[in-house]
């Protein structure tokens, strides 16, 4: 790749690219000596040669952003490989080169740093907690890959949060909140202390600039006092450290802006208080000395007892190791002191990037951590938690839990300590010890006394998990628990028992339903071709999507009607139904079920005569459409739901008879002749009156079922006052049946 990026390349450029190589490496190996130079003069030329003709919002060539990136990389003290991977962190998103060119000039080790870090790349026609839920999703699966991904990006963010100036107010707001939300929090529970201090510092900065500029000019007007009290103790350890030949350094603890600012906030206090907390670091070479630091400060100091803590004994989570003490001074100040090995202080400030120093003595080739590294195990739990959630606001609120919160240890009967976030109840507890545990927990005895499932517990606290085998878990538990292990286990719980349940249901639903349908072989014949028709592969899982619903039940028994009714289809009888429109019955043989309900649909409105076919609807019947029924096209193609419909040909015939009714004028007359008519079930199909010199003549055309219906119809008609006769015109006219 190197020649093509040359040839590439017009002379008169070539000579000052590979100046401004020289610089960038010269500047490199200041930091790090070890670093491997081809690889970063390679990286520089490919990414000068990819960003070229790019310019930031800034105005200054694009290629001033990878060179700090790398710079913040190689500062951490992290591998050639890295530093490379960051030279080159932005080429596959702004310029038109591939991964596989990438793979091709560096190898797939950088291909896939670069890959990954393009990918935790989001879009912004989301919603702001679905962009953060997806940023963090994305940043998990990168690191799970290779942790140097998050690194990379970390620098990237810094970097970017350092010239936020050029873009417009709102993004620098909505990068700076996602930086607080997402970035600084992650890089905490990394141990990644000094990236988390100066995104904090930056993006509080942005946010908040009165607010900052006001705790920043009190810290510098503080300084002179501040400086004073931290030598009453600092000048005095020195000197004894010396006397003792131990080899330490002392240092003011540094201050950062936005842990103050939170502090003012969250205690409700003034700057006075929150900084009149002052600390001293003491960092020595062997943890011997450490303890042996400790005992020297306790000789000079009275410690307050409850504020000691020995993380160096039992590590936080994140990988941090210190002892704390906190001492009172001669004149009643109160300073906090902190003691380390130069390894723990790396630790502290880096967290899983200072693996790399230790690690790594060449600074190049493959990085792995240990499998027993703490912040790698609590990623590897994360990234099998956040599978069972799916939706974005619950993602947020269960990882800020995880991120935020301080942590405190409780120990197990047996002494063995067990780490939680603040807010941890006894449930937490139960599960964090054993997730059988955890299902059974009925409460726990806390230092003797006995406690619910919900009490929240403190520091320094000893439990013993009460446990009950009958016991179950059940939704509110869910409210109950803060650590995503139990949380996660809990869903996991009733998602099995859920699934149980409803395949229950569904054998039952099924089991009552077909014994209505009266099946002529038993269920189990069907189920192959049953599953095969509803596309499900197996009797288990058609019972659980029964139970639950997906599957309604009616699909099932419609395919067994269908069966049926084609399997009688012989034997014929006749179902009928009395047409709302009309009143007339139409008739149809279907099958031989007497309880088949049949109807005649109404965008066709068949009537006898026309050609039909019938539909197996679900849940109501058959349907009969006439075969030239444009919604009867669609079902066309449906074997199963087709069946065939005939009028019947057998059952009663109706037919056309026309009567000739002479009378003398009278008002109503007209209504008491189609009372008759009406009352004696005829139907009127047509009526004429003509009117002549008083007399009327009436014309009616009726349907009749009989000819003993006719003559009561005309005896009645006779006996209408002013009737003077009553005539048949026509002969018996049959309604043809073919139309
Ligand atoms: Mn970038």
């Amino acid at each position: 790749m190197v020649t093509r990026t040359e040839s590439m390349q017009p002379h008169t450029l070539a000579s000052s690219l590979d100046d401004s190589v020289e610089v960038f490496l010269k500047r490199i190996l200041e930091i790090n000596a070890k670093v491997n130079g081809e690889l970063i003069r390679d990286a520089y030329r490919f990414s000068w040669n990819a960003h070229r003709d790019q310019v930031r919002k800034s105005g200054e060539p694009f290629l001033a952003h990878p060179i700090a990136v790398a710079l913040i990389l190689a500062e951490q003290q992290l591998d050639s490989v890295t530093i490379a991977a960051g030279l080159l962190h932005d080429v596959l998103e702004d310029t038109p080169f591939r991964r596989e060119d990438i793979r091709d000039a560096f190898g797939e080790e950088i291909a896939l740093l670069v890959d990954g870090v393009t990918k935790i790349r989001t879009f912004q026609m989301k919603s702001r907690q679905e962009r953060q839920a997806e940023t963090f999703r994305k940043m998990l699966l990168s690191m799970a890959q290779d942790l140097r991904v998050i690194i990379i990006k970390f620098a990237d963010r810094l970097h970017n949060l350092r010239t936020l100036n050029y873009l417009p107010p709102e993004r620098i707001k909505d990068i700076a909140t996602e930086t607080l939300d997402i970035y600084a929090p992650l890089a905490h529970r990394l141990g990644m202390a000094r990236i988390k201090w100066e995104l904090e510092d930056l993006a509080f900065k942005y946010l908040y600039p009165h607010r900052y500029k006001t705790i920043v000019s009190r810290i510098v007007e503080s300084r002179h006092d501040r400086e004073t009290v931290i030598d009453r103790f600092a000048v005095p350890l020195r000197r004894r450290l010396e006397t003792e030949k131990l080899e330490a350094t002392v240092v003011g603890r540094p201050k950062h802006f936005y842990s103050i600012y939170r502090k003012m906030e969250q205690r409700n206090k003034p700057f006075e208080e929150i900084y009149d907390l002052l600390a001293i670091r003491v960092i020595t070479r062997s943890i011997a000395d450490c303890y042996h630091i400790l005992g020297i400060i306790h000789s000079l100091w009275k410690p307050i007892t409850d504020r000691f803590k020995d993380y160096i004994a039992t590590p936080k989570s994140n990988g941090y190791q210190s002892l704390h003490t906190t001492v009172v001074g001669t004149e009643g100040n109160i300073i906090e002191m902190q003691i380390r090995t130069w390894e723990m202080n790396q630790i502290a400030e880096d967290g899983i990037a200072a693996h790399w120093l230790y690690k790594n003595g060449d600074g190049g080739g493959t990085s792995q951590l240990t499998k027993d590294d703490h912040a790698l195990t609590w990623l590897k739990n994360l990234i099998e938690w956040q599978k069972d959630l799916t939706d974005s606001n619950e993602f947020l609120e269960f990882f800020k839990i995880d991120l935020f919160h301080a942590e405190i240890f409780v120990f197990t009967p047996k002494g063995d300590l067990i780490s939680l976030p603040k807010g941890a109840t006894v449930l937490d507890f139960a599960f964090a010890v054993h997730t059988d545990l955890g299902l059974h927990c009925i409460g726990a005895k806390v230092d003797g006394k006995i406690e619910p499932i919900h009490a929240v517990l403190r520091s320094g606290s000893t439990v013993e998990v009460l446990h009950l085998a009958s016991k179950k878990p059940s939704i509110n538990w869910l409210r109950e628990v803060k650590t995503p292990k139990a949380r996660s286990a809990v869903r996991r719980w009733l998602k099995s028992t859920g699934r149980q349940e409803s395949i229950e249901l569904g054998k039952k639903i099924v089991r009552t339903r077909l014994k209505k349908l009266h099946l002529h072989s038993s269920f189990t014949d069907h189920v192959p071709a049953l599953l095969q028709h509803l596309g499900v592969n197996s009797l288990e899982r058609l019972y659980e999507l029964i139970g639950t619903g997906e599957i309604p039940m009616g699909r099932v028994t419609q395919y067994f009607e269908v069966k049926k009714v084609r399997q009688s289809v012989s034997s014929r009888v006749v179902s009928s139904l009395v047409d709302t429109f009309t009143g007339r019955k139409r008739e149809v043989l279907v099958g031989n079920n007497d309880n088949l309900m049949v109807r005649f649909a109404r965008c066709c409105n068949p009537v006898p005569g026309d050609s039909i076919v019938g539909f197996v609807t679900h849940g109501r019947g058959i349907s009969v459409h006439r075969t030239d029924c444009s919604n009867a096209a669609l079902f066309a193609g449906d074997e199963e739901r087709t069946i065939r419909v005939n009028w019947d040909t057998g059952a009663k015939k109706r037919y056309l008879v026309f009567l000739e009714i002479q009378a003398s004028d009278r008002a109503g007359l007209l209504h008491d002749c189609t009372s008759v008519l009406s009352d004696a079930g005829a139907n009127v199909v047509e009526g004429t009156i003509h009117t002549e010199n008083e007399r009327v003549h009436n014309r009616f055309k009726i349907e009749i079922v009989n000819r003993n219906q006719l003559r009561q119809i005309i005896r009645k008609l006779e006996r209408i006052k002013g009737v003077t006769n009553v005539s048949r015109t026509r002969d018996y006219d049959q309604l043809a049946d073919g139309g």
